[in-house]
């Protein structure tokens, strides 16, 4: 049986800006005789996330994640519905997802490597598994949970960079759950600042692109900063770091505008917002959602009664078909996207 997939073509470097022309997409014959255990199965949507640029490089920096090879199928979080089964606990029909899914149209995977899901938890809307319902809403709230020190009625505010992105756009909305009075977004456009302050709850939302954000935000947040939901790092970050107050607490959840940049992870800060932290004894530790498996059953449980409840309301970019998964990911490094960005293979 002929499928397409995509494979890398080459590397960005590790200080160059990803492009399509890294990827590539290829026809291919899958092999349609199943060994015991595997199943075959249609990819339903697949997951573009930032931390596939580390994986762009000969060396990601980390241990939790390997390098793409070239000319090898890439993969990522990926959702699909199987139509062949030679595994005892799967069969066709079931909704399967696995953080390794190859982008490929159809393929043929092991069963033990596959999670089952429960469409009931997303009403229906699978591609939620890769965000809202899935790691992206479990990086919101097990990041706030855990690092985030929110007091219920301590009259905290909160920042939240990447705002209007997968992780941001829920955790803005998750952090007011959790008690902080005040949430304040910063983001790439001006469109997104008023989806932002319009229909996610925020009571304010900046562009970083417009000149003299330190004063817009000293003004939204006049007693300081005292909870900062870190997804980008750099100078946006040495901004809010400047404003925050004694012994407030960063999620260090990503730092996206150092990716493209030969540096180690996390970055380097600057001298002076060092010294902040050191001062004013603000906490800056690493976060991790792979860290937590624990707590993802739990995590998954509350968001999907926040989302079906209509608590917690859910942006999406989607883009469809195989042929544009490369687009989308490029995209969505550079804030092609408003909330998670999609790839639906097939509907
Ligand atoms: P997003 O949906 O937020 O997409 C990335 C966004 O980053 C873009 O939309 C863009 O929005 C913004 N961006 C790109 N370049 C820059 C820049 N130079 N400066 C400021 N903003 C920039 O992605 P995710 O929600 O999936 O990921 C957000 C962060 O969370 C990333 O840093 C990621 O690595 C991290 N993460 C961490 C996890 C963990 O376990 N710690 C798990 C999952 C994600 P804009 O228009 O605003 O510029």
């Amino acid at each position: 049986m002929k499928v397409q997939r995509i494979v890398l073509a080459s590397r960005p470097g590790n200080d160059g800006e990803p492009a399509t022309e890294n990827f590539r997409l290829e026809e291919t014959d899958l092999a349609e005789e199943l060994l015991d255990g595997q199943v075959m199965a249609q990819t339903l949507y697949i997951s573009v996330d930032p931390y596939l640029r580390c994986r762009m490089n000969e060396d990601t920096g980390t241990d939790y994640i390997q390098p793409w090879k070239i000319s090898d199928v890439l993969d990522s979080g990926g959702i699909g519905v199987v139509e062949q089964s030679r595994h005892i606990h799967i069969k066709p029909g079931d909704v399967v997802s696995s953080f390794t899914w190859p982008w490929q149209t159809k393929c043929v995977l092991e069963g033990k490597s596959l999670t089952k899901l429960d469409p009931s938890l997303v009403d229906g809307h699978l591609s939620h598994f890769l965000g809202a319902v899935g790691l992206t809403g479990l990086t919101a709230f097990l990041g706030l949970k855990e690092k985030g020190h929110v007091v219920p009625g301590a009259n905290q505010t909160m920042v939240v960079s990447g705002a209007a992105g997968a992780c941001g756009s829920l955790a803005g909305q998750i952090g007011r759950f959790l008690g902080c009075a005040r949430v304040v977004g910063i983001c790439g456009t001006d469109e997104k600042c008023s989806v932002l302050t319009s229909e996610l709850g925020f009571d304010a939302a900046l562009n970083y692109k417009e000149k003299g954000l330190a004063d817009k935000l000293r003004s939204c947040c006049p007693d300081g900063v005292d909870v900062y939901f870190d997804n980008v790092g750099g100078e946006i970050s040495d901004v809010v770091i400047s404003q925050m107050t004694r012994d407030s607490h960063i999620i260090l959840c990503g730092q996206i505008s150092q990716y493209n940049k030969d540096v180690p992870y996390p970055p380097p800060l600057p001298p002076q917002t060092e010294a902040t932290l050191k001062e004013r004894n603000i906490t800056r530790e690493r976060f991790m959602v792979l860290n937590y498996a624990d707590q993802h059953e739990m995590g998954v449980q509350q968001l999907s009664q926040w989302l079906k409840t209509g608590k917690l309301k859910v942006k999406e970019t989607v883009v469809q078909g195989i042929e544009n998964t490369a687009d989308a990911f490029v995209s969505m490094m550079k804030g092609g996207n408003l909330g998670k960005q999609i790839v639906e293979i097939s509907g």
